[in-house]
């Protein structure tokens, strides 16, 4: 148990970034200095599972009703509709994490990034991932193969209309390079934590 509270490290950027990617890369780095170090929110969402994805792991997978009625109930933090569906995170396991001393890393929308940081104002750090160009987005969005050409022009409008926000998020790292960004985002979550306010305790003790 540590003695320090985590952080909340919320990452928005547009689909195609490689959010989930560099995150990943994070996590791994994180856990190699400090094994058990980082804890996991699991989402709940109204959309349908994908593929081998499953309750509980990936998701919580609810209706919309129950997911409105988790809202009423005070059970959700923060939630957001992206693409017609809900997603939200629970309240109680994040606090708990948080509480013990576990950084939590979310990959999740604008809305959502600046919802956690109203509300765990100390505790959350706000990163947008912005792309090396806008061609390389593109690039990166045909690439998974799967997108037909107006899903295409439909993404790359939305991805524009979301890096005008980069401004409202406290630190903006480009993944031009997958270890430089994931290197980038542990620096700021270094100094997150070196920051007096949360510190001054430590000097005190040396008065
Ligand atoms: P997907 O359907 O591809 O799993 O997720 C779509 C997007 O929903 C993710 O890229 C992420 O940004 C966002 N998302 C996932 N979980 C949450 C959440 O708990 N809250 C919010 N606000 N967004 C989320």
């Amino acid at each position: 148990m540590s003695d320090f509270r985590g952080l909340i490290v919320a990452v928005s950027g547009p689909s195609g970034v490689g959010k989930g990617t560099v995150l990943a890369r994070v996590e791994e780095l994180l856990e190699q200095a400090n094994p058990g170090s980082v804890g996991h929110s699991i989402s709940v969402t109204t959309r349908a599972p994908r593929g081998q994805e499953k309750d509980g792991v990936e998701y919580y997978f609810r209706t919309t009703e129950q997911f409105e009625q988790m809202i009423k109930d005070g059970k959700i933090v923060e939630y957001d509709k992206y693409v017609d569906n809900y997603y939200g995170t629970p309240s109680d396991p994040l606090t708990e994490m948080v509480g013990k001393g576990q950084d939590v890393l979310f990959d999740i929308t604008i809305e959502g990034s600046l919802a956690l940081n109203r509300k765990f104002d100390d505790d959350t750090v706000t990163i947008f991932i912005l792309p090396p160009s806008m061609e390389v987005l593109e690039n990166r969005l045909r690439g998974r193969g799967t997108e037909t050409e107006e899903k295409i022009r439909k993404r790359m409008e939305q991805a524009k209309a979301e890096i005008r926000r980069a401004g409202e998020f406290e630190y903006i790292v480009t993944n031009d390079d997958l270890e430089r960004a994931a290197r980038d985002i542990l620096a700021i979550i270094t100094a997150e934590k070196l920051k007096a306010s949360k510190n001054i305790h430590t000097a005190k003790e040396l008065e």
